[in-house]
Parts: structure tokens; C-alpha cells; sequence
């Protein structure tokens, strides 16, 4: 039997896309609801890692308008395969500053900026670009200071780290990013997150966004305020590998 491209094939992965997408788009109206904020002030961004373009595509067609990625050498090519969907890029990994060239080329938000050097690699990117990009800056949350390498900038920094990325030509100061620590209370530490995203809006006050809350902690991060979750496993599914 010859099946024609024409035939209108079932699409499983689409329909388990849409379902999984429905139940994270539930709880965090539950969590809004909790912490009696409007839903309209978040931001979901689904981090695509891992997953190839044709997932970015149906997700697209399912209404989603911001997707995530971590490793430029997946993202580009994918960015450049979803050109044509008018996507937000955010990249929400660890920036190497050789990749920054790159990644100044697609993306629109760059969530982990947690050191000066890499203030001045964006910025010198983005000009090249001739783009503008709005970035965080990552916070690290462990007291611990177990250093588990999730990086992010030590509270003390994160002042002079966001009057940096504020002064840079190409730049736009978003607000702040973290991800809270393994084993701890998320709530406590997106609460500490929020304390020094108020701390950087005394100096810039636009600097609004909260990038916090991944699949398993999004709730605590709607209560502690947060305007961006990134949510990848609870949408995609689990990973093929860690990335
Ligand atoms: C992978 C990743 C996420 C999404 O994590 P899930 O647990 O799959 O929701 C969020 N933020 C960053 C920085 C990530 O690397």
C-alpha cells in the first residue's frame, strides 16, 4: 500500500506533546491561583534540549511561543531549522564566551551571564549580530558551598555583574536567574532569589525578570514571584541524556 504525504498521518508524538502541555499549563494556574497571581505575568519556556526540531515545531503549532536550549551546537542548527516560527531563544545553559558568538546570532535571551567576561563576549557578539539581547544574571543559590557547578554568580556579584550587562551597548538587563540547589527546599532559596531580584530593580528598575522553576519545582517558584519557568522533562518527556 502506498501511503500518500497527503494522508492526514496521526501525529502521537503531537498529541502527547499537547497533553503534557496542558497538565504543566494547569499547575501553574494552580500555583497563580495559590499565590493569588495572574498567569499572564509568567512566562513559560519550554527547554527543548535534546529534543529534535520536529518537537520544537509541534510545540510551536501547540501555542507555544518561548523554547530553551543549553548547548549551542544543538541549538543553532535548530533555531536555523525553526527560523520560519518566529520562536523566542532563550539560552538558559552555561555560555562558554568562544560560543558567544554563536549564540548571539539566535538567541533572544541569554539566562546564565555570571561572570564579567562573559558580559563582554555577548555584548561584542551581539554587536557583530547587530542584535540586541536581553540578559540575566545567574545567581548561585547553594550556601552550602558544596559547588555542584550548576554555576551562577555569588549574591555579593550580582550588583556590580548586572550594572555590567545594564552599561553594555548590545545588552539589555533582563533581572536574574537561578536554579535552586539539589537536596534543599526550593521555596527557601527562590525566596533568597527574589530578595536579590528587588535588590537589582532598586538600580534598574526594568530589570524585571525571575527565571526560576524547572519541571520539578515550578510551583515554589510561582509562589517566590517568579516571571519565567523553564520547563523541559514534564513537557518532552524524560531525556535521552542528561543535558
Ligand atoms: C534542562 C534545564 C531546565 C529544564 O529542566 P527540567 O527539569 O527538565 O524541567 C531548566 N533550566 C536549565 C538551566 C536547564 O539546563
Amino acid at each position: 500500500m502506498i501511503i500518500s504525504r497527503a494522508d492526514a498521518a496521526p501525529d502521537d508524538r503531537r498529541d502527547e506533546l499537547a497533553a503534557n502541555l496542558a497538565a504543566v499549563r494547569q499547575r501553574v494556574a494552580d500555583a497563580c491561583a495559590g499565590a493569588g497571581r495572574d498567569v499572564g505575568d509568567l512566562t513559560l519556556v519550554v527547554v527543548t534540549k535534546t529534543f529534535p526540531a520536529d518537537d520544537v515545531r509541534r510545540l510551536a503549532g501547540l501555542g507555544v511561543t518561548d523554547v530553551g536550549e543549553n548547548r549551542d551546537q544543538d541549538a543553532a542548527p535548530k533555531a536555523l531549522a525553526c527560523a520560519d516560527l518566529a520562536l523566542r531563544w532563550h539560552f538558559v545553559g552555561q555560555l562558554q564566551t568562544n560560543k558567544a558568538r554563536s549564540v548571539a546570532t539566535y538567541a533572544d535571551v541569554v539566562h546564565a551571564v555570571d561572570r564579567p567576561r562573559l558580559v563582554a563576549a555577548i555584548d561584542t557578539a551581539a554587536s557583530k549580530a547587530g542584535r540586541v539581547v536581553r540578559a540575566l544574571v545567574q545567581v548561585d543559590l547553594d550556601e552550602t558551598g558544596a559547588g555542584e557547578g550548576r554555576g551562577g554568580a555569588r549574591p555579593d556579584d550580582v550588583p556590580a555583574l548586572a550594572d555590567a550587562l545594564a552599561a553594555a551597548q548590545h545588552l539589555e538587563l533582563g533581572g536574574v536567574m537561578a536554579v535552586a540547589p539539589l537536596g534543599g527546599d526550593p521555596r527557601a532559596a527562590f525566596d533568597r532569589l527574589a530578595r536579590i531580584a528587588e535588590r537589582v530593580r532598586r538600580d534598574h528598575p526594568r530589570a524585571t525578570d525571575v527565571s526560576a522553576g524547572m519541571s520539578a519545582d515550578l510551583e515554589a517558584a510561582v509562589a517566590a514571584g517568579a516571571t519565567h519557568l523553564r520547563v523541559g522533562s514534564a513537557v518532552l518527556g524524560r531525556r535521552p541524556r542528561n543535558g
